[in-house]
């Protein structure tokens, strides 16, 4: 039997996890990625002197098909994994209080650091940890969940304002890239239902400690390879073909390629422009998940000014920023990553301007950064980091398989129930992997992936 031909249109990280599965199961893999460099959204470049990302990314120990993509790729040792969930949380004046995992079974774990979070009032520690409690009782597949906003839930549920900024948005604007008061419950619930309420580890952070082309696009290239996948960079995809529903093809470069099963792995607003409609996708759904921006600033200092490997701020522009000298070489002083979700007010202005609002900002949290000089201050802007991933967004998610028997969906915006992050994309690459191959006649069991 000769191996059913895939074709992967999108080189991000569903559509290398989908590739790499497909090519793992035997099939003969086809790549199409139309900018020249693989990594869709995660990616790395050299900005005066230094190896940068696009963006700080993390990941969490319950990101299983995430890590699964990870060990896959041998790359396990170019990522570090908390042993255990610890974040400093800082407000100006320098006052440091922890969220940390307590050795406890979920959800007594964070219990402990939760009644010490001193930036808050006992009774705001008091009323979150109820509040966190009951989100696990929401309903995650139910429509009039997908319709509220967490913002509504959280006041409904006796949040005050200055625990919703000083608490949920810590933790609700690095997963969801919206703040908690825009951001669809369902998603907020699923964040913190699967990421702290079930598992103790769940939360524990991981980020890379080398720049993220090493631990994505690079060796995704070579195991894709290895496997004998055409890997084709600088390939714009321009049409699908469905006319024939069991030899889809798509058009690159002039030319019509014809595949045994497709896979769109694409962006969902360049999905909404290339689906055709034998697809039976709702376009203008896709359209409407929109795009919520993340601004990462670049900032060497000449010397050491934060002594934790990440910390996150309360009261202040700054949301969380990493220590980046390590991945990025650096030889001398301290390169920080501050990465600003949800950034719709940072994007469109300039360079000296973010530096005269977040100087200020660095040194109210920072003391070491009063003496220290800012040698590099650069901005990465990703307008489209996500979808907005707003009340009834879930319902404009599309699942895996669509109305032509052959075509399939993946992407950190097709219905993986997981918010827009790495995971969703792993997540969506394997399930688009497994309906692929079994569309092809070749089933397998790709990858992991855990409830
Ligand atoms: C700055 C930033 C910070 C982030 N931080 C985190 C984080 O901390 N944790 C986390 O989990 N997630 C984070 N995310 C989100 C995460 O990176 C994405 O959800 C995920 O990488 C999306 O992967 P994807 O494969 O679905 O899509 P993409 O990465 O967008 O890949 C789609 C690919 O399709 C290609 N393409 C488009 N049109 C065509 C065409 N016509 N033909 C061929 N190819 C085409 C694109 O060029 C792109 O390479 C962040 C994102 C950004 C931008």
């Amino acid at each position: 039997m000769t191996a059913p031909h895939v074709i992967v249109v999108g080189g991000g990280l569903a559509g290398l996890q989908a590739g790499l599965a497909c090519a793992d199961a035997g099939a003969r893999v086809t790549l199409f990625e139309s900018r020249p460099r693989l990594g869709g959204a995660t990616w790395s470049t050299q900005q005066q002197g230094l190896a940068i990302d696009n963006g700080q990314h993390v990941f969490l120990r319950c990101c299983t098909a995430y890590r699964g993509f990870l060990a896959r790729l041998g790359v396990e040792d170019r990522v570090h994994l908390q042993s255990r969930l610890a974040v400093p949380v800082v407000a100006p004046g320098g006052a440091r209080h922890w969220i940390r995992r307590a050795p406890l079974p979920a959800p007594h774990h964070l219990g402990p650091s939760l009644l010490r979070f001193g930036h808050l009032s006992f009774a705001e520690r008091l009323r979150a940890g109820t509040a966190a409690l009951g989100l696990r009782r929401v309903d995650l597949g139910d429509p009039a969940s997908d319709a509220r906003s967490f913002g509504e839930w959280l006041s409904r549920a006796g949040q005050s304002d200055r625990a919703i900024e000083r608490f949920w948005d810590l933790l609700v604007r690095a997963t969801l890239n919206l703040s908690a008061r825009e951001a669809s419950l369902v998603l907020a619930a699923k964040v913190f239902q699967t990421g702290l309420l079930e598992q103790a580890d769940a939360a524990d952070i991981g980020w890379a400690r080398v720049p993220l082309d090493d631990v994505h696009a690079h060796p995704a290239e070579a195991a894709l390879r290895a496997r004998g996948a055409r890997v084709a960079r600088r390939a714009a995809v321009t049409a699908l073909d469905l006319d024939d529903p069991v030899r889809p093809a798509v058009r690159v470069d002039g030319e019509r390629v014809e595949c045994d099963a497709l896979v769109l792995a694409t962006p969902h607003d360049a999905a909404a422009e290339l689906l055709p409609d034998a697809a039976g996708v709702d376009r203008d759904g896709l359209r409407a998940l929109g795009a919520s921006p993340i601004v990462n600033l670049h900032v060497v200092f000449d010397r050491p000014v934060l002594d934790q490997p990440f910390l996150a701020a309360v009261d202040s522009p700054l949301q969380w920023m990493f220590d980046r000298s390590e991945a990025a070489c650096l030889e001398r002083g301290q390169y920080l990553a501050v990465s600003l979700s949800g950034a719709e007010r940072w994007v469109g202005r300039s360079r000296a301007d973010l530096q005269a609002v977040f100087l200020p900002a660095f040194h109210a949290v920072l003391p070491a950064s009063r003496e220290a000089r800012i040698e590099q201050f650069f901005l990465t802007v990703e307008r489209a980091a996500t979808f907005r991933q707003v009340p009834g967004s879930a319902a404009l998610r599309p699942g895996v398989r669509t109305a032509s028997p052959r075509l399939f969906l993946a992407g950190a915006w097709t219905d993986t129930g997981w918010p827009a992050t790495m995971e969703g994309a792993c997540r969506s690459g394997l399930l688009a992997a497994r309906e692929a191959l079994l569309a092809a006649g070749r089933s397998g069991t790709p990858g992991r992936l855990a409830a």
